[in-house]
């Protein structure tokens, strides 16, 4: 069987019909290396033995060029939809603006709402500081800052909106949880920075507290994110499972991958409860494209993820201790090639081929993979339905684009008080500056001025109203309003500091 796969006209199989068999793949291949390390890994895992029926699409550069700014056709969303899996190489995103992420699109429009990246090291037959490591970062992939709203509000200061939300957050921290059950693992460790953003990092980690509660078989930790990163990249065998939201996931997941060996090795899978994508975490690499010199490994490793996905667990195997016994055997391409390590240096197809005469083999001294033939997919969480708060309006926040000195501000920001309302404070980039601000402190054309419901009174909604007619009576320039609320008598914003 080897020497035959390894004569499989790839380009045949990809044109092949469907007989009604093979599970339907929507593939697409990308730019740059794109194509030749998707051909390199689809022949490796049909070599292997994979049940797949092909599906091509088009995305990335060529659609953007033409004028469609979010890099994927129309018609390519109805085979996503069927097919449900979704098997990525790497694209070309074009310089300047207009172009919209494509991964970000898929995500977020296929329900794609954990990001798993396993971050392994191959000591000693891949160069790395490292040689005991093997963390799977659980990354959130839709919410947080990658919400993409941002705003310019004034001639200074520009504004991203950070949106972490309890389902949101429930349904990773369960992923991360049931994935470390599912594989064996030991303990699941959180990072947030809690202790600046105690609303948005706060909810995750309450989340996380809550959820581990219910998995006592699996260790749980938290840590914040500066010190847990800095301890992550210097003693990586400390962690196993990590989860955490995504700004964090998607910086923390490219350090761990380059840690254990290289980026061009980790692999990611993007799962939701109906579609799933699986791509490497290495970009198109232009400079190298058409040289048969990529490394396929982690566009192959999805791709191994993917089997696994798909309940061809005998494949994932099949492939994944082939590969391990080729980088083992000392067979490598060109970027983690190191004298006196490696035994020969190949490309793209040649690395392939090398996968493919090793299948059925396991590696002698790095640890065989191993895929529970017998076990069920863990079903995709939910989140566990919530009643709602008793909310209540207790002030308002009114933004205001403003170079005046701070006290003639509040002098036009009192126009608004009444017998109900009054103004509490003002704030410039989160720091009271009046009443009694420092005169040290920096400040920008940006001011928040918080309005609250004086002593016995109440706050409604008129009176946001009534407050921004008389600050527009005033000439004052409001850019934004947040009202504030407390739910169940929790305030549900933050104070200033030095409040
Ligand atoms: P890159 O990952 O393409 O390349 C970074 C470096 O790693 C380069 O030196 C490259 O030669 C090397 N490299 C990457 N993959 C390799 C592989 N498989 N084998 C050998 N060497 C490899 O990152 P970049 O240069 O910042 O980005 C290039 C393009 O890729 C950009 O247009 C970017 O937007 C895009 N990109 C796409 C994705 C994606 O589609 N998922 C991810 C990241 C970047």
């Amino acid at each position: 069987m080897n020497v035959e796969a390894k004569l499989i006209d790839i380009d045949d199989y990809i044109g092949k019909a469907n007989d009604g068999s093979a599970t339907p793949v929507t593939v697409a291949f990308g730019d740059g290396i794109g194509p030749e390390i998707m051909k390199a890994s689809l022949k490796v895992l049909i070599a292997g033995g994979a049940n797949i029926a092909i599906e091509p699409i088009e995305i990335g550069e060529q659609l953007y060029r033409s004028g469609n700014t979010a890099g994927i056709a129309p018609e390519s969303w109805d085979s996503l939809r069927r097919t449900k899996v979704f098997y990525k190489a790497p694209i070309t995103t074009p310089q300047g603006g207009g172009y919209k992420s494509l991964n970000v699109t898929v995500r977020k429009s296929l329900g794609l709402f954990a990001n798993i990246r396993p971050c392994v090291s191959y000591d000693p037959f891949i160069a790395t500081k490292h040689p005991i490591m093997d963390v799977v970062v659980v990354r959130e992939n839709e919410e947080d800052l990658y919400a993409g709203i941002e705003h310019r509000q004034t001639d200074d200061v520009y504004q991203c909106l950070k949106l972490i939300s309890r389902p949101g957050s429930e349904k990773i921290v369960r992923y991360a949880f049931e994935y470390a059950r599912a594989h064996g693992r030991k303990k699941v460790t959180c990072f947030t920075k809690d202790n600046i953003m105690k609303l948005t990092d706060g909810l995750f980690h309450k989340v996380f507290d809550e959820v581990a509660a219910e998995y006592p078989d699996i260790e749980n930790e938290h840590w914040i994110i500066d010190i847990g990163a800095a301890k992550l990249a210097d003693t990586p065998e400390a962690f196993d499972v990590v989860v955490m939201p995504n700004l964090y996931g998607d910086v923390l997941s490219d350090v761990a991958a380059q840690i254990a060996g290289s980026v061009g090795l980790a692999p990611s899978a993007n799962i939701g409860a109906q579609c799933a994508m699986f791509e490497a975490i290495h970009g198109s690499a232009p400079r190298r494209a058409g040289q048969d010199m990529a490394n396929p490994s982690g566009l192959l490793l999805a791709g191994v993820m993917m089997m696994a996905h798909l309940g061809q667990r005998d494949v994932a195997e099949r492939v994944h201790n082939a590969w391990l016994k080729t980088i083992e055997d000392g067979l490598h391409t060109y970027d983690i090639y190191k004298d006196g390590v490696s035994k020969e240096k190949l490309g793209t197809r040649d690395f392939a081929d090398a996968v493919i005469s090793r299948l059925g083999e396991t590696p002698q001294r790095l640890a065989a993979a191993v895929y529970d033939q017998n076990s069920k997919p863990f079903a995709v969480p939910e989140a566990t339905p919530r009643t709602p708060a008793k909310k209540e309006l207790v002030g308002m926040d009114v933004f205001v684009h403003s170079t005046a000195p701070v006290e003639e501000l509040a002098r036009e920001m009192k126009t608004a008080e009444s017998e109900l309302v009054e103004l509490a404070m003002i704030t410039n980039r989160g720091v009271k500056i009046w009443p009694g601000g420092l005169p040290e402190t920096f400040t920008t054309d940006h001011w928040r001025c918080r309005f609250l419901a004086r002593e016995g009174k109440q706050f409604n909604k008129a009176m946001v109203l009534d407050i921004l007619r008389q600050l527009t009576g005033a000439g004052v320039d409001f850019v934004k309003t947040e009202q504030l609320y407390t739910f169940d008598g929790e305030p549900g914003y933050s104070l200033g500091q030095g409040q």
